[in-house]
């Protein structure tokens, strides 16, 4: 590996630099690729300009002078066969003003925008010439912008990465086997392409190029995460044997019959327990689809082989549901399920984590304050996670480390109501098995979900009053107002304060992220009880919160949410038999991409779809949580655009497994910066 430094140019102040842009090697120039190109091969005639499009055009001075308006500019009118244009400089000397005379030619390169009168150019690069003399050569190539960063110049990198692809090019070393590039080109050559084209390279060379790269990048993942799986096979786990008569005793208490797609997962999941190595399974399965039961089976199978269980979910007010929930179906069994949470009292907080490490515990629900390390437990077997893909590849392995005891580690379940479309399953969670519960237990009545304008607020409410006269329960969601949480609990907070005003005869409750935990339970519970009949509620309530008599759900500002998001909140209602509305309220006038996003919600209740959807629109951002991706940045590769890339990963990546160890292990080098790979590979 050359260091940087051995560049011409390159000084310890500049290297310095460089290191933000994630650039220490030569090599890594190589693969710091243009993100877009400018053209200057081409001159263009006036009338040939388009606005906010750069572009070289050419004429000559027919005017120019100070204009004094709000802010002073120098204005200064061309003209070619076609049209004119008008430059107009903010800031300029006397020298400029006195160059740009009538009657001499000027060569300028800028974005076009329609101005005051006609089209003008601010601030364009510009040369002068006289009339008599020869116009300068046209460049030869596109000119690539590079990913900059403060104090480092397109000049400098372009010259930096004229020396790398000399220098370095040649040693770039093509890791695919050709049978596997279906036609893509060799990556020097994608290389040279992307970042010196020339006038003659097409859009769809460059596309193909970027495919190229692209391609490698989503393998690296995948095959970095494939070989944590892997590696998992290698590791031990306790196993926990398959036969289980307190499961079975279980299921004829509940009642109703596990659908056909919950005992397939059940099955899957007892299956990797009896394995000698980690079970490590991620369980889809949309709102309401029934995953609790199947969590609680697992556990109970664990407890019953004489092993503890944690189940942890991503808020306390869904640790505290799933405890109940959990000892409620738990009681004809005599068994009792802890509850261990950030926000208890000393304690009973000692007390459970007592019980956990004399191992009189053996299921405990909990936060992330399960984790904590005054936490020890007895002989934890298994970890189950609810609602919670929003977890970083690395952290579910924090979490697994956590519970490792002797040379054992945890079988570890996975539950997430938002269904991972493919191409992000097969980039972020390759390392994971899947199931996907695909059916909704039998008699739910599907909602109905209606778009009202906020204008119609008034119907609204006497709407929800009606309906809460026939003795049901309404949620209501306040908008989203992502910057800060403390005001989405100030608006949420002024929302239950009109709606208690508009219908004082009813019993309103509030809930939001800024309430201690005991206090937000209480309105849960009294919410749950049916005391208090219009739950007003910021986005915490986004997962798990079941309550089945709640049948009616607005939400204020939908249009600024994400679609899974919304799907997400809605599925908080159609729990019960009753025939469940959502109401998604708006401000007029909405932007074409929010009235399809709407029009989505509205048509759909198919959470992969949903997802799907979502992706396209909105990018992975959304799904994963900011902090997955965040941490799992790709560099050229676009989830969105480059999805058409996955079947050929899949297909390419088992062979690489099996027939070429080394060049597996150089793609995730050249690809995952040390620090990012989940465990040191190979
Ligand atoms: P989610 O998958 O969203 O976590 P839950 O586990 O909370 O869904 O289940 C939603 C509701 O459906 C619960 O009230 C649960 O008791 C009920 N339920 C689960 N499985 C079945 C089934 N097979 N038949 C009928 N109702 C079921
Ligand atoms: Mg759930």
């Amino acid at each position: 590996m050359t260091a940087l430094s051995a560049l011409k140019g390159v000084g310890p102040q500049l290297s310095n630099k460089l290191q933000r842009l994630q650039l220490y090697a030569v090599t890594d120039l190589l693969f710091h690729l243009p993100i877009r190109y400018q053209d200057r091969t081409q001159l263009v005639t006036i009338n040939q300009l388009i606005p906010a499009t750069e572009q070289l055009v050419e004429g000559t001075i027919t005017g120019s002078g100070i204009r004094f308006g709000k802010r002073r500019s120098l204005l200064c009118t061309l003209e070619d066969q076609t049209g004119s244009l008008t430059i107009r400089l903010f800031h300029f000397n006397k020298s400029q003003q006195a160059a740009l005379q009538n009657g001499r030619t000027i060569r300028c390169f800028g974005e076009t925008r329609r101005g005051p009168s006609g089209l003008e150019m601010v601030h364009p690069e510009y040369q002068l010439r006289d009339s008599h003399q020869p116009p300068p050569p046209l460049d030869q190539r596109l000119t690539p912008i590079y990913p900059a960063t403060e104090g480092v110049r397109q000049r400098t990198l372009f010259s930096l990465t004229t020396q790398a692809l000399q220098v370095a090019l040649a040693t770039v070393e093509e890791l695919l086997p050709a049978s596997s590039r279906q036609g893509l080109p060799s990556l020097p050559e994608a290389l040279q392409t992307l970042h010196r084209p020339t006038a003659a390279t097409s859009k769809e060379q460059l596309h193909r190029c970027h495919e190229r790269i692209a391609l490698e990048e989503l393998l690296a993942h995948h095959l970095s995460l494939s070989l944590i799986r892997l590696q998992h096979r290698t590791e031990q786990a306790i196993p926990l044997p398959a036969d289980q008569p307190q499961v079975k005793q279980f299921l004829t208490t509940l009642p109703f019959t596990l659908t056909g797609a919950q005992q397939r997962a059940l099955n899957e999941i007892f299956k990797d327990l009896s394995h000698p190595y980690p079970m490590q399974r991620l369980l889809q399965g949309d709102v309401g689809s029934g995953k609790t039961i199947v969590a609680l089976c697992a556990a109970l199978h664990t407890a019953e082989s004489g092993y503890q269980v944690a189940l942890m979910a991503p808020t306390e007010l869904l640790a505290s549901q799933h405890h109940q929930v959990l000892n409620k179906l738990l009681a004809p069994l005599k068994i009792e399920a802890g509850l261990l949470t950030g926000s208890m009292k000393a304690a009973p907080r000692r007390a459970i984590i007592d019980q956990l490490e004399s191992g009189s515990c053996t299921i405990v629900v909990g936060t992330h304050a399960l984790f904590q390390k005054q936490v020890h437990f007895n002989k934890l077997a298994l970890v189950i996670i609810d609602e919670q893909h929003r977890f970083g590849v690395d952290q579910r392995y924090a979490l697994q480390q956590k519970g490792e005891s002797g040379n054992t580690i945890p079988h570890q379940l996975i539950m997430t109501a938002t269904p991972i479309p493919r191409t992000l399953a097969m980039t972020f969670y390759a390392d994971l098995d899947s199931t996907i519960i695909d059916e909704l237990p039998p008699g739910r009545t599907p909602i109905k979900t209606v778009t009202i304008p906020e204008s119609r607020r008034n119907e609204i409410l006497q709407r929800v009053h009606a309906n809460c006269q026939l003795g049901k329960q309404v949620y209501w969601v306040c908008p989203l107002i992502e910057e800060s949480e403390a005001l989405q609990c100030q608006a949420a907070t002024e929302s239950a304060e009109q709606i208690q005003q508009q219908l004082s005869d009813l019993k309103i409750g509030l809930v939001h992220g800024k309430m201690g935990a005991a206090d937000k339970e209480s309105v849960m519970e009294q919410f749950h009880r049916g005391e208090i009949q219009i739950l007003v509620a910021t986005t915490v309530i986004e997962v798990g919160v079941d309550v089945p008599n709640a049948s009616l759900m607005i939400i204020e500002s939908a249009e600024r949410l994400g679609l899974s998001q919304l799907h997400q909140l809605r599925g908080r209602v159609g729990r019960g038999a009753e025939a469940s509305s959502c109401v998604l309220m708006y401000r007029a006038p909405l932007s074409p991409v929010a009235t399809e996003r709407l029009k989505t919600i509205r048509e759909s209740t198919d959470g992969f779809e949903i997802a799907r959807k979502d992706l396209e629109m909105r990018g992975p951002g959304e799904l994963l949580g900011r902090r997955q991706t965040g941490a799992l940045q790709l560099k050229i590769a676009d989830l969105t655009q480059d999805q058409h890339l996955i079947p050929l990963v899949e297909q390419v990546a088992p062979d690489l497994l099996n027939h070429a160890p080394e060049q597996v292990k150089k793609l995730i080098q050249r690809w995952i910066p040390e620090g990012e790979r989940y465990r040191s590979v190979g």
